[in-house]
């Protein structure tokens, strides 16, 4: 299995699902944002539209270059989610479908699922399993209340929920979400953290081939790392961290992970912007290697902006496929508008260590909880059994969702303090 950023090209073996996918976001997305704004029903959370997509196009849909059906979940339900996460309609549209690339990341877990990025590199689009899926549309009221209350939340945000067919081919269920990490700032080290240390360790001899590898609980406290946040903002984020878990909690949801993205400000971005590389995540086991995508960090001319305008006009009345554009993709040199009035994604899309009088420190982490779609089901329970027989149960990953939502937050706020305190820490306890 390797894992590596690939654009997705006309040639390239998932160019047909990748066209397909943006052509039914692009469609539904539109078609949805075009009504006027309405209150929520209880029939929105449980919606669901069929199209049937064809080469000539009929009176419900345009033509598109491939046959393929695709169904919309609970459009109005993902239409107020985006609203709540400040998403501007229009550059959501703009970044997923005007140019119709992606990047494919492969399948990075064990899971299966695929990644790809869109073009500007702030959305993910993840398959998931059906039974992520119908998860998802079954907690998808309590996700909905819990995010309208908790707007800093720190789970995935989900903004689309669809699913692509092929004649013949198989159904692929896919969500749209945030990409935690920045397009415009280098991430020095990534880690995924659950609070477990059984096969929670990255081969650090495998670091040397592949520098940009997300690194596991084990890794981390063999550095020594903490979330370095001084009393203020420790203290918020512990809290939303526990409101998070408590609504993972009851619905019975195991498995995720606190995805932590380090900038250090020191380093900065690598000085070479002519070759800079997009960073794509490389997570877990598999050596991968990095791709470059000639993706210039550069702020966007005048005759861009204007060239921009005039696409998202077109995007906005024409049904016709913008042709293919061959061009050299800009990465934003900014964060979204938006992320700023978010308290862990307002400091350049993160949230900056602290010391302990609360001035500024070195990083910028960039984190968030991600793979929260696993429910506790038989076959989490089955994996119990079998690792319970073997290991005691604060090191596996397998146990209840009460359980583990406390080991993940115990563990989460222990590495939370500030390289104050950590150090008198360890000097109180030299000295005892
Ligand atoms: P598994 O179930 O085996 O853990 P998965 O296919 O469900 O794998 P995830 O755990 O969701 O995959 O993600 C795998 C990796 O992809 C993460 O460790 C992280 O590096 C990256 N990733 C996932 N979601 C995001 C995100 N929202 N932003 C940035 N990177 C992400
Ligand atoms: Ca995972
Ligand atoms: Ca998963």
């Amino acid at each position: 299995r390797v894992v590596v950023g690939t654009k997705v090209d006309q040639d390239h073996a998932n160019w047909v699902t990748a066209y397909n996918m943006l052509t039914g976001i692009r469609f539904t997305v539109s078609r949805t944002n075009a009504k006027i704004d309405r209150e929520l029903t209880d029939a929105d959370f449980v919606a669901r539209h069929k199209f049937s997509f064809d080469i000539t196009g009929n009176e419900l849909t345009p033509s598109a270059k491939y046959d393929f059906k695709f169904k919309d979940y609970a459009p109005w339900v993902f239409r107020h989610l985006r609203a709540i996460f400040k998403l501007d309609p229009a550059d959501y549209l703009m970044s997923l479908t005007s140019k119709y690339i992606l990047s494919e990341l492969g399948s990075p877990g064990k899971s299966g699922s695929f990644f790809y990025f869109s073009r500007d590199y702030k959305y993910i689009i993840k398959t998931i399993h059906h039974a992520e899926h119908k998860f998802l549309r079954k907690i998808l009221r309590d996700y909905y209340n819990h995010v309208r209350d908790n707007p800093n939340t720190l789970l995935s945000q989900f903004y689309g929920l669809h699913r692509v067919k092929i004649p013949y081919g198989r159904k692929i269920h896919f969500v749209v979400m945030n990409n935690l990490f920045p397009p415009h700032r280098d991430i020095h080290r990534t880690f995924d953290l659950k609070g477990s240390t059984i096969g929670r360790d990255f081969k650090e001899d495998e670091l040397d081939k592949n520098p940009r590898a997300t690194l596991k609980d084990l890794n981390w406290l063999r550095r020594s790392l903490h979330l370095e946040f001084g009393p203020t903002k420790k203290s918020a984020f512990i809290h939303q961290m526990e409101r998070d878990v408590k609504l993972l909690q009851k619905l019975k949801i195991m498995d995720y992970s606190l995805l932590v993205g380090i900038h250090d400000l020191e380093r900065g971005n690598e000085e070479n912007l002519r070759d800079k590389t997009l960073q794509v995540f490389q997570p877990g086991g598999e050596q991968a290697e990095e791709t470059p995508h000639n993706m210039l960090m550069r702020t966007p001319s005048k005759l861009e902006n204007a060239r921009k305008a005039k696409e998202l006009r077109q995007l906005m009345w024409s049904q016709k496929p913008i042709p293919m554009d061959k061009s050299i993709n800009k990465m934003p040199d900014d964060v979204q508008e938006g992320k700023k009035d978010f308290y862990f994604y307002s400091d350049d899309g993160g949230f900056r260590a602290t010391h302990e009088d609360d001035s500024p420190g070195e990083e910028i982490y960039y984190l968030g909880i991600i793979d929260c779609l696993t429910y506790y089901s038989l076959i989490k329970r089955g994996e119990h059994f079998f690792k319970g027989l073997t290991n005691t149960e604060s090191q596996i990953s397998a146990i209840p969702p009460e359980r583990y939502g406390d080991r993940f937050v115990k563990f989460i706020s222990g590495i939370t303090k500030t390289r104050e305190r950590a150090e008198a820490e360890k000097l109180a306890e030299s000295t005892n």
